[in-house]
């Protein structure tokens, strides 16, 4: 296994930028999870790990070894892409043992080696089927078999997951976790879907145009975004904004009067900045009834969930959304007040909307 080091990777298709001067290392045996909107740049720098795009600028090593001229067959990483491309004449067996085919392996090992993967992802009594005698979940974890037989230094997985039905997803993305752990493999997944990255991730790394904002474990993404998008990309419902005035010793939102967070006084003084955005979890913040201090608004809808439901209160003409307990009951355009959890709230620049720091 290997620890995998991009280091100012530059990739330009004709004039377009699709990666600005990247720099990230995955630690050995890490799960590292690439996360961002469609078309921010992921799998371009998941092909170029692949060795599949060279890129423009900049050097990939994997360890201390500088791969960035190697060819993809001589870098020995595991592929797998989000529509599997099985061999549709060739049987299960035979598609998880090509990559050793290719190496000449001797057929008695390719049976051991097969066998044992096969075993891991639950597919051994597959071997005899043909692609199109499988479900899509099984035809996914044949080719994460075939990626895994020839034991590669790291596993790069292209949205492995998204042709598969919800329920199957959970399921998968529990076991892919697990024998990733098992196998102690370096891992780089590639995905939109930002529930998929907290989940599985021991690091998130989210994208946007080409650019990393930002690196850290699911706690620190979600948590402590660095800017807004990543506050806003993360979460379900995402994090709430609003816009909030500095003042002496007060946040005022829309004509409420916030005090400003402990964490944040110093430095709001210090910047001697005025115009910020206030973000808050859905879950860091409730809804109590009537007047208070916090954020005076009028319910707007209520979402059940089941054990909890989701309040979406107008404060001003913006909508914040937050979590409350099932039994509580509320009514159209009912007076409410969004309380906040203090510590939770993170403060945003307007113009440059990064956080304070
Ligand atoms: P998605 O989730 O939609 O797959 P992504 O984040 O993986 O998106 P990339 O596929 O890496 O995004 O593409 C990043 C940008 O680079 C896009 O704007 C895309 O149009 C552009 N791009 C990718 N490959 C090429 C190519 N071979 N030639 C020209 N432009 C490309």
């Amino acid at each position: 296994m290997v620890k995998v080091t991009l280091d100012n990777i530059t990739k330009r298709f004709g004039d377009f930028e699709a990666l600005k001067r990247v720099s990230l290392e995955i630690a050995d045996k890490e799960f590292m999870a690439l996360l961002g909107p469609s078309g921010s740049g992921k799998s371009t720098l998941l092909y170029t790990i692949a060795g599949i795009y060279k890129p423009t600028s900049g050097r990939i090593y994997f360890d201390d070894r500088d791969v960035t001229d190697v060819p993809p067959k001589d870098r020995n990483v595991g592929l797998v892409f989000q529509n599997w491309a099985l061999y549709p004449h060739m049987k299960v067996f035979d598609n998880i043992a090509f990559p050793l085919e290719l190496r000449k392996v001797p057929k008695d090992e390719i049976s051991k080696k097969v066998k044992k993967v096969a075993e891991m992802l639950h597919i051994e009594n597959l071997l005899d089927r043909y692609p199109w005698q499988l479900s899509g979940g099984q035809q996914q974890r044949v080719a994460i078999a075939r990626a895994l037989v020839k034991e590669p230094d790291v596993l790069l997985l292209d949205e492995p997951l998204s042709n598969l039905d919800a329920l199957l997803r959970l399921e998968v993305r529990a076991e892919l976790k697990r024998l990733q752990k098992e196998l102690g493999i370096t891992a780089v997944y590639v995905t939109h879907d930002q529930a998929e990255a907290l989940a599985m991730a021991d690091r998130i790394a989210v994208i946007r145009g080409g650019e990393i904002l930002q690196v850290g474990d699911p706690d620190e993404v979600y948590y402590k975004p660095k800017y807004r998008f990543v506050g806003g990309f993360l979460g379900s419902p995402p994090m709430n904004f609003v816009e909030a005035e500095v003042q002496d010793s007060y946040l005022d939102v829309y004509g409420n009067k916030i005090p400003i967070p402990p964490q944040y006084r110093e430095l709001v003084k210090k910047l001697g900045i005025r115009e910020v955005i206030l973000g808050f979890r859905p879950h860091d913040a409730e809804v109590v009834k009537g007047k208070a201090e916090g954020l005076f608004g009028t319910v707007y809808s209520f979402e059940p969930l089941g054990r909890e439901q989701i309040i979406t209160v107008s404060v001003n003409g913006a909508s914040v959304k937050v979590f409350a307990p099932e039994g509580e009951h509320f009514t159209f355009g009912e007076q409410v007040t969004v309380k906040l959890r203090e510590d939770r709230i993170i403060l945003f620049d307007k113009k440059t909307e990064k956080a304070l720091e």
